[in-house]
C-alpha cells in the first residue's frame, strides 16, 4: 500500500492530472467529502488529505510514504527526514516583500532602521532579511498577512504572489523577491527503501506528466 499525502484546494486541483498519468483516480472528491483518507481506483494507492504545512510532517515520521508539498511549506519545515526526487512545477508562485503603497521601504532600508515583518513564513524571512543586512522584527501570523499593514501591525509582509491582485486589491505593493515556489514530490526515506518497486513507476508517470506539460 502506498499512502500519498496532499493538501485540498489548488494542490489537489493541480495534482490530480499527475495522478491520472500514473493511472491514480480517487474514489471520492476530498472538496465534497469529510473523509480524511480518499481511496483510489487502485487498491494498493491512497490519499490523505492534510493540511499544506503538515505534509513534510507526515511524510517525515512515516505517516505516509509520500506527499506533494510546496517550497514555501518545505524551507520552513527544514526537509529533515525527506527525500525530494521531483519538482513537479505546479501550484508556481513567488515568495515577496511586500508593503504599503506609498512606504519608503527602500528609503527605510538604507537608514538601518528596524522594519516590523509580519508572515507565516518566519525562518525564510529571518534568513532573507539576515542575508541583505536588514534589521527586521518578525511577527508570527497563520493567515491573512495582508491585513497586517493596513492596521499597523507591520510595516511589510513576507508572502507568496501569483498574480498579485490580494496585494493590489488590499493597497500593497511588492517590493523584493524572495524566492520563486513551486511544489515538490517529498518521499519518506525508509519508504524509499522497502517500497521501491511501488513508488517507482509513480515517479516516472509524474515525470513524463511534467515533461508533456507547458513550460
Ligand atoms: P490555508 O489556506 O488552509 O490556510 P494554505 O495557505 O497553507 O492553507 P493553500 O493556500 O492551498 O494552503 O496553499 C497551499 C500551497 O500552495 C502553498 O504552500 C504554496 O506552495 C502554494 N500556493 C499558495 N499560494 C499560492 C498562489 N497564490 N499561487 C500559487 N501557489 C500558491
Ligand atoms: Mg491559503
Amino acid at each position: 500500500m502506498i499512502t500519498i499525502a496532499l493538501s485540498k484546494g489548488r494542490i489537489f486541483e493541480e495534482t490530480r492530472p499527475l495522478l491520472a498519468a500514473a493511472g491514480i483516480v480517487p474514489a471520492e472528491d476530498p472538496e465534497a467529502s469529510r473523509k480524511l483518507i480518499i481511496p483510489t481506483n487502485r487498491a494498493d494507492v491512497r490519499l490523505l488529505i492534510v493540511r499544506a504545512t503538515d505534509v513534510p510532517t507526515y511524510v517525515q515520521h512515516g505517516g505516509a510514504d509520500m506527499g506533494i508539498a510546496g517550497r514555501d511549506v518545505l524551507i520552513e519545515h527544514g526537509g529533515e527526514g525527506l527525500y525530494q526526487p521531483l519538482d513537479l512545477k505546479i501550484a508556481r508562485c513567488r515568495m515577496m516583500v511586500a508593503v504599503r503603497e506609498g512606504f519608503d521601504y527602500a528609503g527605510r532600508v538604507k537608514e538601518g532602521a528596524r522594519i516590523r515583518v509580519a508572515t507565516k513564513y518566519v525562518s525564510t524571512a529571518r534568513e532573507h532579511f539576515a542575508s541583505k543586512g536588514v534589521h527586521v522584527d518578525l511577527i508570527k501570523l497563520y493567515g491573512s498577512m495582508e491585513l497586517a499593514p493596513l492596521v499597523g501591525l507591520a510595516d511589510a509582509i513576507v508572502d507568496l504572489v501569483s498574480t498579485g491582485g490580494t496585494l493590489k486589491a488590499n493597497g500593497l505593493v511588492a517590493v523584493e523577491h524572495i524566492t520563486d515556489i513551486s511544489s515538490r514530490l517529498v518521499v519518506n526515506q525508509a519508504s524509499l527503501k522497502t517500497k521501491r518497486a511501488l513508488l517507482r513507476p509513480l515517479f516516472d508517470a509524474f515525470t513524463s506528466a511534467i515533461e508533456s506539460q507547458p513550460a
